[in-house]
């Protein structure tokens, strides 16, 4: 009910939530109530949280921000992360804003409504989990879900000072996501701190036999990394991270932050991933190509709006298409399908798939001699609504120092670490880890917290 009350009191200045689902959620509350706290053995017990609008939700309107699923009331089944939410007696408050399928940096790409930072409404939430992250930083929730192809948990949760967390590819069940690009998308947590955050993902975590693509690999209590200590650990901080393009202000912040990782005990040096430069041109073909294939599914027949004065079949999946894509999608389908096309493929989608490997490589020669890779998770803070939306180019570039962690599949949080001091609006620390090492990287940002 608090988190009811507190939505009533600020969404109308936030515009975090899509779909409510109070009264569901109330009455599950109730029954909890009734049957008393056992939380060893649940480790949600009562918790309220906040799902963003592309994850399936059985029963509760799914959108993915689009006018394609604006009428898609009743999906059939629950994403296997919710299930195991469910499982661990966590409570579903409603559905969150986005941009349109996780397309975006801002969650301006929504077809319903514009998300406003709590920290000033003048400026964006990031995205495309802007929902999720503004949600949590208004207290409207103290979890939420996100997803990240490309910088989509962590660069909403730096924006908005809250802990974000993309886990390692593979790491969390993909069933129910609704696909982007299926090789980079994964679900991950937004909190208020390191522990809630460790906590929602030793939850969603573990094989499921409904994502081939899922590992079979212990998940293990992450809690237990959280001990603060990290004397010895060994830091990398790759030059490009903190070269041109990034804000100067935010620079420091991070060195400031590099230097309590020292104070803690930790072995800091500099390091560089070469190929970071290219992480923006590969990932664009990559995640477009993949989105172009994935999409081909709203056609207008199977699920969400079908265009009413079609004369044809072919004219209804033009038309429907047309009709419920927003542009920022049209524009990733028709680049995405460029890239795929015969005579091009090699010159575009193939190279990118070659240069993804090098800056695998990048990461994986750096984590031979280091336990985490520290830096900026963005550029700069969040910007003024409308400053960037007409200029996608510009809008991309804010992706650079998250998305090479999608390329490589390893995963990363970030974390909050001061305020720009013209702007005072957040910056986030970036902690990378090795593949599956989600336990340093929460070992880290917790001592750092
Ligand atoms: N901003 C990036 C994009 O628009 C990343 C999105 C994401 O992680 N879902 O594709």
């Amino acid at each position: 009910q608090a988190c009811f009350d507190r939505i009533e009191e600020t969404d109308d200045q936030v515009n975090a939530f899509l779909t409510l689902n109070k009264e569901a959620a109330l009455e599950e509350a109730k029954q909890l109530d009734e049957e008393g706290i056992d939380a060893d053995q649940f480790l949600l017990f009562g918790m309220p949280i906040g799902i963003k609008d592309n994850i399936m939700t059985k029963d509760l309107k799914t959108t993915c921000a689009s006018e394609f699923l604006s009428n898609f009331e009743d999906p059939l089944y629950d994403a296997t992360v919710i299930t195991k939410l469910k499982n661990a007696n966590a409570i579903n408050i409603g559905k969150l804003n986005m941009d349109e399928f996780a397309m975006g940096s801002s969650t301006e790409n929504s077809a319903y409504q514009k998300t406003t930072n709590p920290w000033n409404k003048d400026y964006v939430p990031g995205g495309s989990s802007g929902g999720s992250a503004a949600a949590v930083a208004a207290g409207q929730v103290p979890f939420a879900l996100g997803s990240d192809t490309g910088g989509s948990v962590r660069q909403p949760a730096s924006y908005c000072g809250v802990v974000g967390m993309k886990p390692t590819y593979g790491r969390v069940s993909r069933f129910g996501l609704v696909a982007f690009a299926s090789s980079l998308d994964q679900v991950g947590p937004l909190t208020r701190t390191v522990e809630d955050n460790a906590r929602i993902l030793e939850v969603i975590s573990g094989v499921d036999e409904m994502d081939p693509t899922s590992a079979n690999i212990d998940v293990p209590n992450y809690r237990e990394a959280l001990t603060g200590d990290i004397k010895g650990l060994k830091v990398a901080v790759p030059k490009e991270y903190l070269q041109e393009g990034v804000d100067e202000e935010v620079a420091n912040k991070i060195n400031q932050a590099i230097d309590t990782l020292k104070e803690l005990g930790a072995e800091v040096d500099e390091v560089s991933l070469p190929h970071s430069k290219y992480a923006i041109a590969t990932y664009y073909m990559l995640a477009s190509s993949e989105a172009s294939a994935n999409l081909a599914r709203f056609d207008g027949i199977r699920y969400g709006k079908r265009a009413e004065n079609a004369d044809n079949l072919i004219d209804m999946f033009k038309q429907s298409r047309s009709e419920g894509f927003g542009d920022e999608v049209k524009r990733r389908i028709m680049l995405g399908t460029f890239a795929l096309s015969s005579g091009y493929y090699d010159a575009y989608y193939k190279k990118a798939q070659q240069v993804r490997r090098l800056i695998t490589e990048d990461f994986e020669k750096v984590f031979e001699n280091y336990d985490v890779i520290v830096g900026p998770t963005s550029p700069t803070t969040a910007f003024k609504i409308g400053e960037q939306i007409d200029d996608p180019l510009t809008m991309y570039a804010n992706d650079i120092l998250t998305i090479p962690v999608n390329l490589a599949g390893v995963p990363a949080i970030s974390i909050p670490c001061g305020f720009h001091p013209e702007n005072d609006m957040p910056i986030g620390l970036q902690i990378i880890g090795k593949h599956f090492d989600e336990s340093n990287v929460y070992r880290v940002a917790h001592a750092y917290e």
